[in-house]
């Protein structure tokens, strides 16, 4: 996976998160709802149910009634058929007719009406006694000998609404001679009905055939008699099955209702039993509102969650994005530096050695990481170092600068000057030190070539002056302590202006380098120190050296000079010859003005060997007999 794609696959991470949270929260809202909706399905199921079973065993009861009434019915029109109508016979009957009605609760009346539609076993006519006379016109025009359930019809006599149950009997001739009826009352039913406690706004309807409301319960009175043929009950074809589930907005009073009717196989009549929605769910409305405020409230916790915790992945990405260019940064600062930048732990291993250690040292970073630090550090130089690096250890010291000499893998040594500093935990405490280090060499092998220049002179290649001056206060000092004896010699090319404008200045500076490597080449002890003074003249320190030794030394040079037999025409000598003063003295014994007193001294006696006729060495000790009669130098 590149670099890039594993940075894209990062930083959707947080939008996955977000995304992965949402969809946490839509579930369990998702799941909940739908147990909850599946919990009011199972209680409307259950109280389709439970109206089936109402509706069911009350269609038996109808059933069972009208059959009741029916056996008395049918009893009464055998007799009626075998026996005639004559009084007695009616009246025997009226009689078994009343022990009947008064045996059988549910019985409202049963009655004998004539051909003429005259009740033979009480006074009066249907027209008196009864709203309506359907059921005998029924009779009246149909052979049919069945039992007939006709529309619920008001009793006259005492207001009750009634169904009723009739059966035609014939004369012997077979033509019509009346019907027996019998009525069952809609209180009655209505009163029956309110034993099924179903709940406070639910009710049950005994239906006939044709959509006239025959008992309801509650409210019997209002609703008796009323048709509900418009209703889908009795429209819908899909409803005119035997019996079934059927919800409904009740148009009476508006209210969404669950039913369930059932029709009697054996009598034009439907049960019809229902219960209002609203008031059905409403145990498992509250339940579940106060389930689903549960839910919601956990999904809100883990959606606040969910949100602070993709606040700290979008932050902690930032902080690692902007963590990363940090670091690239000082990578790029750390790889693309000429200087070689290492790390060093507390136990002086690297642990980082930066790529351009290559050309600093001559090895690789993989072939230093793990080594010790200080392990290319010259040995003479490596105590130093190491004094710094402990310093910094112990937090005594939290920056430093230094130079030292380094191996090199090809180069044998380079000088390295390295800027070291103290790296610390949070806490403060020390955990290594960095260093930047550069290979300084070319600069320090010009420092050298410098300094060699401060203290050389160019054309002849002897002590310059310079360097003359401070050696001596040096040797002057030494001679002092140890209380020794420092010898001086002044020399000085003679005629040399002669030399010049004979030969020419380039000729003249040759004939100096000549006479410097003769003087030079008797410096025979390490502390002795041949100078160019100035000009042509030259000075030659000798250290724990007397007079005697002093002299001898210059004469060997003057002699040496002389001898090298540079041409020097216009010299009385024909070459090219010295002359010397000499002077010593034991600085810590002579009670003298110093360095100046014996440069003096070694001066005069040049002077004096000038004077002498030149090309020879005079002492100082010998000069102080000259001195009186040296006024005209
Ligand atoms: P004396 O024997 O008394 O010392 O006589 P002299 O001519 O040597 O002395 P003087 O001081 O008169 O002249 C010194 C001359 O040395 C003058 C100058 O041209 C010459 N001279 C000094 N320094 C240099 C130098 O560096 N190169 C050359 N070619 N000549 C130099
Ligand atoms: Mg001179
Ligand atoms: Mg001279």
């Amino acid at each position: 996976m590149s670099l890039a794609s594993q940075r894209a696959g990062l930083s959707r991470l947080p939008l996955r998160a977000a995304a992965f949270v949402v969809l946490t929260c839509v579930a369990i809202l998702g799941v909940s709802g739908w147990r909850e909706w599946a919990a009011r399905d199972a209680v409307l199921k259950g109280a389709e149910t439970e109206m089936a079973n109402v509706a069911r065993s009350l269609t038996q009861h109808a059933e069972d009634s009208l059959d009741l009434l029916d056996s008395g019915v049918v009893g009464v029109v055998s007799r009626l058929e075998m026996d005639g109508t004559g009084p007695s016979t009616i009246a025997k009957l009226g009689k078994v007719l009343e022990a009947r009605k008064t045996a059988v609760a549910r019985i409202h009346s049963l009655a004998i009406i004539d051909d003429q539609g005259n009740w033979l076993t009480s006074p009066g006519t249907i027209a008196s006694t009864l709203s309506d006379d359907t059921f005998f016109r029924h009779h009246q025009l149909s052979p049919k000998r069945d039992a007939y359930v006709g529309h619920p019809v008001k009793s006259v006599l005492d207001g009750q609404s009634v169904v009723t149950l009739s059966r035609r009997f014939n004369k012997p001739d077979g033509s019509f001679g009346g019907v027996v009826l019998a009525t069952i009352s809609a209180g009655y039913l209505s009163h029956f009905y309110e034993q099924f406690e179903i709940g406070r706004n639910s009710s049950v309807a005994l239906v006939h055939g044709d959509g006239l409301i025959i008992a309801r319960n509650p409210n019997n009175e209002r609703f008796v008699g009323r048709s509900v043929a418009d209703a889908p009950l009795f429209r819908d074809p899909s409803l005119q099955r035997p019996s079934g589930a059927y919800r409904f907005k009740s148009p009476l009073d508006g209210a969404q209702r669950v039913s369930f009717f059932k029709r009697s196989g054996r009598y034009p009549l439907l049960v019809l039993a229902t219960v209002d929605q609203d008031e059905l769910l409403a145990p498992w409305r509250a339940a579940a509102i106060s389930r689903m405020l549960y839910v919601v409230a956990l999904v809100m916790l883990i959606a606040i969650i969910g949100a602070v915790l993709v606040r700290q992945l979008q932050r902690g990405q930032r902080m690692a994005a902007a963590l990363v260019e940090k670091e690239a940064h000082f990578r790029l600062l750390a790889e693309g530096s000429s200087d070689m930048v290492t790390r060093i732990g507390l136990d002086e291993r690297l642990r980082y050695v930066s790529p351009s250690s290559n050309r600093v040292v001559g090895w690789r970073p993989n072939q230093l990481i793990g080594t010790d630090a200080l392990a290319g550090i010259h040995p003479e130089d490596r105590p130093h170092v190491q004094a710094i690096v402990d310093a910094m250890k112990r937090g005594d010291m939290d920056e430093a600068r230094l130079t030292y000499r380094n191996v090199h893998r090809q180069k044998s040594e380079v000088w390295l000057e390295s800027t070291m500093r103290v790296t610390r935990k949070d806490n403060g405490t020390v955990d290594g030190v960095v260093a930047i280090s550069r290979d300084i060499t070319e600069q320090k092998n010009l420092e050298t070539r410098l300094e060699t220049l401060a203290i050389e002179d160019s054309l002849t290649g002897l002590a310059n002056r310079r360097r003359f001056d401070e050696r001596l206060k040096e040797e002057w000092a030494r001679a002092y302590r140890d209380r020794s004896s420092l010898g001086l010699l002044m020399i000085d090319v003679d005629h040399f202006k002669s030399y010049n404008d004979e030969y020419g200045h380039p000729a003249g500076d040759a004939c100096l380098r000549v006479v410097a490597k003769v003087i030079a080449a008797e410096v025979q002890r390490t502390g002795d120190l041949a100078a160019r003074y100035g000009g042509e003249e030259f000075a030659m320190l000798l250290p724990n050296t007397d007079a005697a030794g002093c002299a001898r030394v210059g004469e060997r040079i003057r002699s040496a000079v002389h001898d090298a037999g540079l041409v020097h025409a216009s010299n009385p000598a024909a070459c090219v010859t010295l002359s010397v003063g000499g002077a010593a003295c034991r600085p810590a014994f002579e009670r003298t003005a110093g360095t100046d007193s014996l440069v003096e001294a070694a001066d005069q006696a040049l002077y004096a060997a000038k004077d002498g006729g030149r090309d020879r060495l005079m002492m100082s000790g010998e000069v102080t007999t000259l001195l009186p009669k040296a006024s005209g130098q």
